[in-house]
């Protein structure tokens, strides 16, 4: 296991930050900030690439990569909740980053995107939002009959209702 060079972070609090929260400058002083090369690359603006720059040499921020086994229960559960289409690379390597260190670490995801938030909850590692609140509730994605409301999974294959021809429409559920 990786170990953070911090030594003044006694508490061993860590923040991982995702791309919205270094565009909103999200920087914790007291505990360690950390994020991926996937982030660093995806940050084009260039007061966001300066700010970013800095942190980096005044070791305010720190890059590390995810663990493969973390990679893939996030992968896992991505099926599970129905986000696959709303995750990108980059945020699903930010995800696993808070895996591979959430049973060693007291962490934080810092994100102000809602597929992240809701990916955070369902993966249990605490989140928080940099220029919104967090969500409260855990959504989940399935399709609906528009005729007879029959629900099916969200992976279900068909366009239409097997029992009465009809549409099925995405919609989103409350619950875990
Ligand atoms: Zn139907």
């Amino acid at each position: 296991m990786t170990s953070f060079n911090h030594s003044q972070n006694k508490k061993g609090k860590v923040y991982v930050l995702d791309t919205s929260a270094i565009i909103g400058r999200f920087l914790s002083s007291d505990s360690d900030n950390i994020t991926t090369n996937g982030v660093i690359r995806e940050i084009k603006d260039f007061n966001s690439r300066i700010f970013t720059q800095n942190a980096l040499e005044d070791g305010k921020l720190e890059v590390r990569e995810p663990a493969q086994w973390a990679l893939n229960e996030v992968q896992r559960m991505m099926g599970e909740s129905g986000d696959v289409l709303r995750l990108s690379e980059v945020d699903i390597e930010v995800l696993a980053l808070a895996v591979t260190f959430k049973e060693s670490k007291e962490l934080k995801i810092v994100t102000d995107d809602y597929s992240m938030q809701n990916l955070s909850k369902i993966l249990k590692i605490p989140y928080q939002g940099v220029l919104t609140r967090g969500i409260k509730e855990v959504y989940r994605w399935i399709r609906v009959c528009q005729g007879c409301k029959k629900k099916y999974p969200h992976h279900y294959d068909g366009e239409d209702c097997e029992i009465c021809g009809s549409k099925l429409i995405k919609r989103r559920i409350k619950g875990s």
